[in-house]
């Protein structure tokens, strides 16, 4: 037993460690890209396939524009980028690894300028780019395996082991899913400014963005958007902290 879990740490910390772009913080990722492409390019036709694509010819070629031109400057070569709007008023965007973005109309309506459109954009081409789903499914294998592997060490009979899995996994998830989670949405909104900044984009259109989408969370239900993507005053006060260093380095 003891033998076979220093194997199992062993070869978890060989394909675990990775590093965030621009931060520089250490990964733990059990998924290697190559899976992940996979996974983002099944989900991404999943989509296509059933959602209502928007059929104007302005809007899609404005957010294509705007997303090859923050995908220019990301480095990645191995991407397969592609822009789509989505015909629904949700307020949401999402990119799938591999670099398909999504935006919905809804999002889109609340935007007033390129530089706003850009800064969504560049937010979720970093989650993408960063490898977060990656690191969220190693996080959720690594602690089911935890679960089960505690389940032995304790000797919790077999017919237990279901209930006691679900109350780990309940556990773990509020212990350690939201705060990664968190850390997750800060590195992006880093990262996604830097992208602005390296494209050209007014990055000072970031804040004014969360800003309205503040304050289009003030109704009563919040939109999608902001379940997934807390935005608050400690989120516009740390843009606004990363701008002002982006903006006293010397240009490049
Ligand atoms: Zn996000």
């Amino acid at each position: 037993m003891r033998q076979w879990l220093f194997v199992c740490a062993v070869a978890l910390l060989a394909v675990g460690c990775a590093k965030a772009p621009l931060t520089g913080r250490t990964q733990f990722i059990m998924v290697s890209p190559q899976q992940e492409m996979q996974l983002g390019l099944s989900a991404s036709q999943k989509i296509l396939s059933n959602a209502k694509l928007s059929t104007d010819r302005r809007l899609n070629e404005r957010v294509r524009r705007i997303g090859q031109r923050i995908a220019n400057v990301t480095g990645q070569r191995n991407y397969r980028w592609e822009f789509h709007v989505i015909d629904k008023d949700v307020m949401n965007a999402f990119c799938l690894p591999g670099g398909k973005v999504f935006f919905y109309t809804g999002i889109l309506k609340i935007m007033e300028n390129d530089d706003q459109i850009a800064a969504v954009m560049g937010h979720e081409i970093a989650h993408a780019i960063a490898r977060h789903g990656a690191e969220r499914m190693s996080m959720q294998q690594a602690s089911n395996f935890g679960a089960q592997v505690l389940a032995m060490a304790l000797k919790i009979p077999p017919k237990y082991q279901g209930l006691y899995a679900q109350a780990y996994g309940l556990t773990s998830q509020v212990g350690l899913m939201l705060p990664f989670s968190r850390q997750h949405e800060h590195e992006a909104d880093q990262i996604g400014v830097y992208l602005m900044y390296k494209a050209g984009y007014n990055v000072h259109e970031a804040v004014t963005f969360w800003k309205r989408m503040k304050q289009a969370s003030k109704g009563k239900t919040p939109p999608e958007f902001l379940s997934t993507h807390p935005s608050n005053d400690s989120r516009i006060h740390a843009i606004e902290a990363f701008i002002k260093v982006l903006e006293a380095q010397p240009k490049q």
